[in-house]
Formats: structure tokens, C-alpha cells, sequence
């Protein structure tokens, strides 16, 4: 059963019945400062309570459908690759070389290989369940291939927009479900307006998370998983591009505080890489970020200079009563290598750059020696093995006469 009640502008106030808006609010529905007319889910908190007093709340879901009670779907067919049940793993050499302990919500196990199929479980699911035929967004990549993995599964037509640099995997992958991808010369932010003004023409379902309310609504289950496996955390950390996933999860998890499922939730710690720091400004109240502050990335996910959701994501921050450090490309691709080395995890340079971030905030005290700290790793390594290589160096060439095999 769909407990949403209204859909609320973040920035007037005002609520609509979910049935009488599609993206944002009508009143500003214009860019401005980060902040636009996007819309809140809200739902009715005493029916999911209820929900959870006769249902329960599963400690190990097999996906995230097993909160589709919590999720903005109707009781239709859901679409289904087997996103969310990610695992948590402990971290003990990656601790001790951090000096706190650290564990890691290991999400590129979801099928196409990064949290974004949280969001698109759930947006694909509407787009069926509402009868469209074409879905669309602009990503800096993962999005991309999660929406085209979906729209594969459910059987739509899939229009993707990225900037023409993104990471050659990321250009392949959704290609190879089939979707057309259309390689805008220009930023994300150019890609995203491209895609909001041809899929309004055209009648495209557009799962932007900018401008579609439900986009980040099953990011939530992230939230209620680490309420489940670790609800001792004193930390949560994340990489921001957009800001919407790390709302998300504070959103999720925010709930399970009220509904009582969890005593004390911790607190969200955001990472923005050096080159494009826009919510980590607006978060400590600097001004428009200067140009060079928004000189790009090599951690494409984040690559984000005017990111549509930073509101948001500072007032989880605020609310959790969290913080947002800035590590740079160097700390990056160190992370990257010394979580490989340490545990065996090949993530991307996003994850990595949430792993650095627990590096910077345990010098500057942020974080404490005996903090419990939970690094999101949103994504795989493997869409992007050029940057990776810049992280190992290049392979080494030996003769094929076993007796010339330098000492090892
Ligand atoms: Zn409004």
C-alpha cells in the first residue's frame, strides 16, 4: 500500500496532491540558487506506523522492494534487476590506517554497479505503472546506465544526455541496454537542460533527480538499511555532486528516527572533490565559488560545479547535525588504491574521494578515534579503469623466460 500523502515544495511550502504535479512546484519551477521548486515526498507517517507495528521491518532484505510499503508506488507490477540488500563490510586494515573505525556500505553489487538503481527501481516502476513509454535523464553517468538497465528490463525506449567527457564504461554501458546516448559538447548542467526541454516537448518521463520528486525516493532504503546494520554509527559518509543521494539517505534514515526502528541517528558527513565544491560553500557560507573552485574532477560521479540539489543537501547535513570536508584529485586516487589494497574493493573515484574524506576529517577532528563511521561506496571501480590506472601506474612488462623474472 502507497502511504504518500502530498508532495511538498522545498522552497514556498506549498502542497499538491501527487496526482496534480509531475516535477516541480508550478509556482518557481525556475533555476535559481540551488534551490528551484523541487519537490519533497511526504507520507503518512502514522500508517507506516502501523505499517511497521503488524509488518514488521525486515534486518536483512533480499532487495529493496521489501520496503515497498515505505516506497511512492501503487500496486501494480514493479520493476525488478534486484537493487538494494548491499552488504556492510568490516574494514579493520582500513581502519587502523585511518585511526577510527571504519566500515563500508558496499553498493556496487546493485546491478548495473552503482546506488543509483535505488532511484530507478522506483522511477521506472512509476513510469510503467503510469503507462509512459520513453524515459529519459541527464547524468554524469551512473544514472545513465542504471535508467538504461531498467527501461531494458521494463521493456520503454531510453533517451540518455551526458557530457561528451564522461568515462568511455560509462558511455558504453548504456548503450549496451540498448538506450540511445546522446553525448552533449558541454557540462552536466548543459546535458541537463538539454534533457529537460526536449523530454517536456516530447512527453519523455524525465527521471532527473533535479526535477523529478520520486528520482531519490528508493535512495531512502540506503538509509533505512544502515538504520538496520548499523544503528550504533555515529557516521555516515558520502560523496556530494548533486547532493541528492546524501539527502536521501538522511531522509531514510531521519524516518526510521521518528518511527521509532532507530534510537539515534548518526550524523552525515559530505565530500566534495577539490574542483567542484558548490554545496561544500554553501554549506559553510562562502560566497559563489570562484573559478577556480569549479575546475572539474577526476571523480566523474561528483564532477557537479552547479549541482541542483544543494539546498537539500545542506539541510541534511544540518539536521544530522553533520559536516563537509574538500579532498582533492591526489587524496583521491590514493584512496582509491588503499581500499583496493586494504579490502579488496575496487570502487570508483567518488567512493574513494568519501574514503579521503574520512582521512581529512580525522585530521581536522571532525571525526574521533572512536567514532563508528559507515563510507558509502556508491559505485564500482570498473566503468573507469583509465582514472584507476592513474591510481596503480602502468602495468609491468617481463620477459616470458622465467629465469629473467626480476625479484618480486
Ligand atoms: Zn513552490
Amino acid at each position: 500500500m502507497n502511504h504518500v500523502v502530498a508532495v511538498e515544495c522545498r522552497r514556498c511550502g506549498r502542497r499538491y496532491a501527487p496526482e496534480d504535479v509531475t516535477y516541480t512546484c508550478p509556482v518557481h519551477d525556475g533555476d535559481d540558487d540551488g534551490v528551484s521548486g523541487v519537490l519533497d515526498v511526504r507520507y503518512d507517517d502514522d500508517g507506516l506506523r502501523e505499517h511497521v507495528e503488524t509488518e514488521g521491518v525486515p534486518d536483512s532484505p533480499a532487495d529493496l522492494w521489501a520496503f515497498e510499503s515505505f516506497l511512492p508506488v501503487g500496486a501494480g507490477r514493479t520493476v525488478s534487476l534486484g537493487a538494494g540488500g548491499t552488504p556492510l563490510h568490516e574494514a579493520p586494515r582500513l581502519s587502523d590506517r585511518l585511526d577510527t573505525t571504519v566500515r563500508i556500505k558496499d553498493e556496487a553489487g546493485n546491478p548495473t554497479g552503482a546506488s543509483k538503481d535505488r532511484g530507478t527501481a522506483v522511477v521506472v516502476t512509476r513510469a510503467v505503472q503510469a503507462g509512459h513509454d520513453v524515459v529519459t535523464c541527464a547524468s554524469t553517468g551512473n544514472a545513465a546506465a542504471s535508467l538504461a538497465g531498467y527501461a531494458a528490463r521494463a521493456g520503454l525506449d531510453c533517451q540518455i544526455f551526458v557530457p561528451a567527457d564522461i568515462p568511455d564504461g560509462k558511455a558504453v554501458q548504456p548503450r549496451l541496454y540498448g538506450a540511445d546516448v546522446l553525448a552533449v559538447e558541454g557540462t552536466y548542467e548543459d546535458a541537463y537542460e538539454c534533457c529537460r526541454t526536449v523530454s517536456a516537448d516530447r512527453g519523455w518521463y524525465n527521471r532527473s533527480a533535479a526535477l523529478n520528486p520520486y528520482a531519490v525516493e528508493g535512495t531512502r532504503t540506503l538509509g533505512f538499511e544502515l538504520g538496520r546494520q548499523a544503528p550504533t554509527a555515529d557516521w555516515v559518509v558520502m560523496p556530494m555532486g548533486n547532493g541528492c543521494s546524501l539527502a536521501a539517505v538522511w531522509k531514510g534514515l531521519a524516518e526510521f528516527a521518528r518511527l521509532g526502528l532507530l534510537a539515534d541517528p548518526p550524523r552525515m558527513l559530505g565530500v566534495q572533490a577539490a574542483g567542484a565544491t558548490a554545496i561544500y560553500d554553501r554549506f559553510v557560507g562562502e560566497d559563489e565559488p570562484g573559478p577556480e573552485r569549479a575546475t572539474g574532477t577526476a571523480a566523474d560521479s561528483i564532477d557537479v560545479t552547479g549541482p541542483h540539489n544543494a539546498a537539500r543537501a545542506c539541510r541534511a547535513l544540518e539536521e544530522s547535525g553533520g559536516d563537509a570536508v574538500v579532498v582533492d584529485d591526489d587524496s583521491i586516487l590514493r584512496a582509491q588504491r588503499l581500499v583496493g589494497e586494504s579490502e579488496g574493493l575496487f570502487v570508483e573515484p567518488a567512493s574513494a574521494a568519501a574514503i579521503a574524506g574520512v582521512e581529512r576529517a580525522r585530521e581536522t577532528g571532525i571525526v574521533g578515534v572512536d567514532d563508528e563511521v559507515v563510507v558509502v561506496a556508491t559505485g564500482t571501480g570498473l566503468k573507469d579503469t583509465a582514472t584507476a590506472e592513474r591510481a596503480v601506474g602502468p602495468v609491468r612488462t617481463v620477459s616470458a623466460d622465467p629465469d629473467e623474472l626480476p625479484e618480486l
